[in-house]
């Protein structure tokens, strides 16, 4: 049986942790450590300059699962139990289920990725799962068999080095799901604004607020044209953000 270790951005209590960590459980034996609150679009962050502390959680999962609540990052929760919070070698690392969407360049600010980022540097597979709604009340449990589908074809047949898979799941029931697309990084369209507001002392303070952001729905296999169509996006990730094609032209500049 495979160790597999859960984690997540959007914390402890959040119900998409719930679904992985039980869906998680028809294929290996299961440990939860994940930040104790909110940490969405935290990037991949390593905490260095304070302590952590790492408290166990009960009655939140099934009673199989050893869980830990981090007061840190998505990444840090990663990097503290494979340096040895847990004394287990895990075989894969799996994040999510997000709430809401991890496409284009999301992945770039996304918790929920950076933990599958954290456990690549580990040398370790690693999956990022989001589903793509954000609301508060959305339904994981059609997820549940897409989970453990992709989890264990990510163990039977590992990752390259510093590759992970970052999954993308449309917010529809089960039957209307239409299967699996393979799919590359798309492009998205961000609509932030600045909110500048006024505290009570009379100090300008700022929300960057706007609507959720648009892409091109249209570019056939991109990551959000497919779950525009209802697919279960599939995106491999790597580490290596070299823009390899750029190499020569920039070589050719005048050094
Ligand atoms: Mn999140």
């Amino acid at each position: 049986m495979p160790n597999i270790l859960i984690s997540n951005d959007d914390g402890i209590f959040a119900p998409g942790l719930k679904q992985l960590a039980t869906s998680m459980l028809a294929l290996g034996k299961v440990w939860v450590v994940a930040p104790k609150d909110n940490q969405s679009a935290s990037g991949h962050r390593k905490t260095m300059h304070r302590p952590l502390r790492a408290n166990p959680i009960y009655n939140v999962f099934p009673p199989d699962i050893v869980a830990y609540a981090v007061d840190g990052a998505p990444s840090d929760c990663v990097a503290i139990t494979l340096m040895g919070l847990i004394d287990e070698p895990m075989d894969i690392v799996v994040s999510g289920i997000n709430s809401g969407p991890n496409l284009g360049q999301d992945v770039t600010y996304s918790g929920t990725v950076s933990v599958a980022l954290e456990a690549a540097i580990f040398g370790l597979p690693a999956v990022a799962f989001s589903l793509s709604s954000r609301m508060i009340d959305a339904d994981y449990g059609p997820s549940d068999s897409w989970l453990r589908q992709i989890t264990a074809q990510t163990l039977q047949n590992g990752l390259p080095h510093h590759t992970i898979l970052n999954v993308n799941i449309p917010p529809l029931p089960a039957r209307e799901l239409r299967g699996i697309q393979i799919t590359r990084q798309g492009r998205r369209d961000y609509r932030d604004i600045l909110d500048e507001r006024i505290d009570p002392f009379g100090k300008p303070y700022y929300w960057i607020a706007g609507t959720e952001p648009g892409g091109d729905v249209e570019a056939e296999g991109t990551d959000i044209w497919a779950v525009n169509q209802g697919y279960v996006s599939v995106t491999p990730i790597h580490l290596d953000l070299t823009r390899h094609e750029f190499l020569s032209a920039l070589q050719a500049w005048e050094w």
